[in-house]
């Protein structure tokens, strides 16, 4: 029998699943395999849920608007594409961030933002806390450790247990829920920022095993951009779209086939073999595989896999979404100017208010408004507060608005807004996600060349979706190697 290319299909065209055949491309290369990739995507663009709007004087990111530093995954990807001098820092001159506190915005500490051990002694200046407060925080150092080190805890259990309430209500639960848009009494510490327990187990205090940590890290910290500071977080120049067109261009030339405005249905196995699927798709196409990937939120993968494995099926089904959505409204400068400073506020959950946070993206990332105008974005819905996303467009400006004259005061109408809502957009690490996920890789390992990936899975920032498609490449790529296709179809 003649040796045929395996044929990789990757369901789902967001970062995860581009990331993914990218990298296949690249292992097939390295490895001297001969691989067909086949890439489906429902909708009728690529990149899921980055979405960059260019407008003649304004680019708006619907979605994502850049990246972590601190995760290497994204910045290794766009230096391999050639997209290194696109990216570019915040700006430096207006790195400060608010949080709603007690009805009034107060800068919070520097470093804060990315959860960066690197810059402890910052968490204790900003007046954001009470003197209680403050002493009640800076106690952790001798705050004895968890003797249950191995049971898993909520983000709200943790912190408040290490940090006092007022430090958990006021620093820490906003940047949470504007990283996750989520509840941070049902987030699963370990399946979210595990380092943190590991640092509490390991030096018995968060503030010690961060000073530490900083003293390790101190030149090794986030890439520098010439002329200005390390920066947290980065950007491409033209937008976070400019990633997903550059690597949906590699993939064309690379010659996988790319399928838009179908999605998939259903995944079965290939006549009673378990390492060839057959995938049919909403329109009726019936493609077949040696391998597949889903990358597709969590929910959708459970009804590709509905008929092949309905236990992992129903666990997928449990991983929760919240949705959110993304306002942003373009004012004249001037009637702005007096109003905002800095990238912008978070508002705590026990403020009771509905927005979020609001980004002043104008004064974070150059070239997004032209002279003349200023772009700010509003964040509304996450768990909990998901009632705001029932009104219409108009209903919910109306009511991004109005929070905004109540916080910072701006009045007038802005001379343009664009609505982008995303529905069960936010996977929920919730307790139980990690046992969760590895008894869902456990049902799936008989189809040992059907990968699960995505955001709802190992960690919903890009840089961790790249990473993990970089793994399942890799991995599959080995498999190929081990147990070479020798079918033709
Ligand atoms: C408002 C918002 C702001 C964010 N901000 C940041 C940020 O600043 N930085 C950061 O790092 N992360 C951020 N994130 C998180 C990050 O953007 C996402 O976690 C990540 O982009 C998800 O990528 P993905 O490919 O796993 O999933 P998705 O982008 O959801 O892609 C999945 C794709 O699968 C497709 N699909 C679904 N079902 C099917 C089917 N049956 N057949 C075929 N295709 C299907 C979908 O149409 C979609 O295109 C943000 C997320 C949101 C919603």
């Amino acid at each position: 029998m003649a040796q045929s290319p395996n044929h990789v299909v990757i369901v789902g065209g967001g970062i995860s699943g581009l990331s993914t055949a990218f990298f296949v491309m690249e292992e097939a290369d390295k490895q001297g395999l001969s691989v067909q990739c086949t890439v489906v995507e429902r909708e009728a663009r690529w990149g899921g849920k980055i979405l960059t709007n260019h407008l003649p004087n304004l680019l708006i990111e619907g979605g994502p608007d850049s990246f972590l530093t601190s995760k290497p995954w994204a910045m290794e990807l766009c230096r391999t594409l050639g997209l290194e001098d696109q990216l570019i820092p915040t700006n430096g001159e207006n790195n400060r961030t608010f949080s709603l506190c007690r009805g009034a915005l107060r800068e919070l500490p520097q470093g804060l933002l990315a959860f960066r051990p690197q810059r402890v002694e910052t968490l204790v200046s900003g007046g954001l806390l009470s003197w209680r407060g403050l002493l009640r925080m800076g106690a952790e150092r001798f705050w004895p450790k968890s003797s249950s080190g191995f049971s898993e805890e909520t983000l709200g259990s943790f912190f408040r247990r290490r940090f006092g309430s007022e430090a958990f209500d006021y620093l820490i639960e906003p940047l949470v829920a504007g990283i996750y848009a989520g509840d941070a009494d049902e987030l699963s510490l370990e399946a979210t920022f595990p380092r943190f327990k590991e640092l509490e187990q390991q030096y018995g205090s968060v503030i010690k095993g961060m000073r530490e940590a900083q003293a390790k890290a101190k030149a090794a910290a986030a890439p520098k951009f010439s002329g200005s500071p390390s920066s947290l977080f980065v950007t491409l120049r033209n937008g976070l779209g400019e990633l997903v067109e550059t690597l949906t261009q590699r993939l064309i030339d690379r010659g996988v086939q790319l399928m838009t405005g179908s999605g998939c249905r259903e995944i079965q196995p290939f006549s009673q073999n378990r390492r060839r699927f057959s995938i049919s798709l909403e329109n009726d196409t019936l493609l077949t595989a040696d391998a597949v990937v889903l990358a597709t939120p969590a929910f959708q993968t459970a009804q590709m896999v509905q008929q092949l494995q309905p236990e992992a099926s129903n666990l997928l089904k449990q991983i929760p979404y919240t949705s959110t959505a993304t306002i942003s409204m373009a004012y004249p400068a001037e009637s702005l100017k007096e109003h905002i400073q800095g990238f912008g506020f978070v508002v705590p959950r026990k403020e009771q208010r509905p927005l979020l946070a609001g980004t002043w993206t104008s004064l974070k990332w150059p070239f997004r408004s032209q002279k003349g105008e200023t772009l700010i974005r509003c964040y509304v819905g996450g768990r909990g507060r998901e009632q705001i996303l029932e009104h219409d467009d108009r209903k919910l400006v109306e009511s991004v608005r109005q929070e905004l004259q109540a916080i910072v005061g701006v009045s007038g109408p802005p001379n343009y807004t664009e609505v982008h809502r995303w529905v069960r957009g936010m996977p929920q690490y919730v307790i139980g996600h990690q046992a969760n996920v590895a008894k869902i890789q456990e049902l799936m390992n008989p189809w040992s060349t059907l990968y699960i990936t995505g955001a709802g899975f190992y960690g919903i920032g890009i840089p961790d979706c790249i990473r993990e498609g970089n793994r399942v490449a890799e991995n599959l790529m080995q498999r190929f190697l081990v147990q070479p296709t020798v079918s033709s179809f």
